[in-house]
């Protein structure tokens, strides 16, 4: 095979010079479309629409127990609604909290408590001259903007086919003890579309840390966002929870999830699971600043999907509609860059996202040129703490917004663009 670096300057300068004719055709359709952030499509929103009418009487309105869910209480949410929610974060129900509809700040206000009280009686991570998290590259944006914000300096480590790089994990905790935490996405990771391996959930769970209150932040955020329904072609992840309990550092997780892109992102509900000392401190301290969520939005999760099975039925309407578009692009992929060189992609099996890296140098630009061309992407570095990508190269796809005809068009102006940013770069 003949990639753009085996070409000689003759034969790239007529390459160039034909995505360039290419490119301009393209900026003259004057597209508007976008591929930038992993939200749901109309169609998925739609699925579950019959949800909002589950709730309409007084008496809808009552919980299993008999509480009127339209008035105060209930700080830690339904016991029903901890039963379904225990089908996402797999932990027993007592160890769980109901939030709000976003899991997102759930984990803000846990780093906050963290910084402000400590945790399980340690000094409050504030008064540290310097507090540090370890950040698997590539990972999510608000992830690293929640620790940016606060001061937190973030460590990348990298990211592996099985989770992040243990080896380096290891390493960075075992003798600082300002390191305080780690960002996972340890299900269809958040861009690389990775599940952790047993093996690196069993480390992360019994490594020795030189913080006694270091934090594992659990987001499985795509717990049951498979792509395929064959049992065999979804990924399996190993619980933290029982492998924390099992290293004997039962304390050392919080794990998060929501229904965001189950249902509503704008109107789910969300999860916070952890130890039961974790859990009695949470709720003291969460009962100061909220007399509880909106519990009947907690019934409408609760009556629409009932449990886990309902769940999983669900979510396979879900996957119907994106399996299509993941399989687009990553055809897209195949087709248009592989006499290209430089590139590599992934291939999820669940998830909301493609990543994509670049030959080295060229994300920025492509970003830049498919912008022009008006096609929005992902930020080029906003998979990386301060949204800097040391290599230029890493892209987040995120494929689910754009109907298919739109994704088609959006991923010819990608892949154009890609090739342009390449022949732009050799030829200096
Ligand atoms: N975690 C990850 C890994 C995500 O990708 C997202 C959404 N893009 C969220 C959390 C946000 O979750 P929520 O809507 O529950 O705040």
């Amino acid at each position: 095979m003949t990639t753009y670096a085996d070409l000689s300057t003759d034969e790239l300068g007529a390459r160039k010079a034909e995505l360039e004719t290419q490119y301009a055709e393209i900026k003259a359709r004057g597209l508007a479309l976008n591929m930038a952030r992993g939200k749901p499509g109309a169609d998925q929103l739609d699925l579950s629409m019959p949800m909002l009418s589950l709730v309409t009487t007084a008496e809808d309105c009552r919980a299993e127990d008999g509480t009127d869910c339209r008035n105060y209480g209930v700080l830690d949410g339904l016991p029903e609604a901890k039963r379904f929610m225990a089908c996402m974060v797999e932990e027993a129900p007592e160890n769980i909290v109901i939030g709000g509809n976003s899991s997102l700040s759930l984990m803000y206000e846990a780093v906050a408590r963290c910084l402000d009280f400590g945790t399980l009686g340690s000094t409050p991570w504030c008064q540290y001259e310097s507090v540090k998290w370890l950040c698997p590259v590539p990972g999510y944006d608000r992830h690293f903007g929640v620790t940016e914000a606060f001061g937190i300096e973030m460590i990348p480590v990298p990211m592996t086919a099985e989770g992040p790089d243990m080896d380096e994990v290891e390493r960075l905790v075992a003798d600082d003890a300002s390191v305080k935490g780690i960002w996972c996405v340890p299900k269809y990771s958040n861009p690389g579309g990775v599940t952790y391996s047993d093996d690196v959930v069993r480390r992360l769970a019994a490594m020795e840390c030189a913080a006694d209150d270091f934090r594992i932040f659990w987001d499985n955020a795509y717990c049951v966002h498979h792509l395929y329904d064959d049992a065999a072609d979804q990924d399996q992840l190993l619980d933290i929870g029982a492998a924390c309990r099992e290293a004997g550092n039962p304390d050392r997780y919080f794990k998060f999830a929501s229904t965001s892109k189950v249902t509503h992102p704008g109107a789910g509900i969300s999860a916070i699971a952890a130890s039961p000392d974790n859990i009695a401190e949470i709720k003291k301290r969460m009962g100061v600043g909220t007399i509880g969520y909106d519990k009947l939005n907690q019934l409408r999760h609760v009556k629409f999907l009932h449990d886990a099975e309902g769940l999983a039925a669900h979510m396979a309407k879900h996957a119907a509609i994106l399996r299509p578009k993941f399989e687009l692009v990553v055809s897209k992929l195949e087709e248009g860059l592989a006499d290209v060189g430089g590139c590599s992609w992934s291939s999820p099996r669940g998830g909301y996202f493609v990543s994509f890296d670049a030959p080295e140098g060229t994300a920025k630009r492509i970003v830049s040129l498919a912008k022009e061309a008006g096609v929005t992407m992902t930020g080029a570095g906003a998979t990386w703490p301060y949204k800097q990508d040391p290599r230029d190269s890493n892209i987040r796809i995120a494929p689910t917004l754009p109907p298919l005809d739109e994704l088609d068009a959006a991923m010819d102006v990608f892949v154009c663009c890609v090739k342009l940013a390449l022949a732009e770069k050799l030829l200096g």
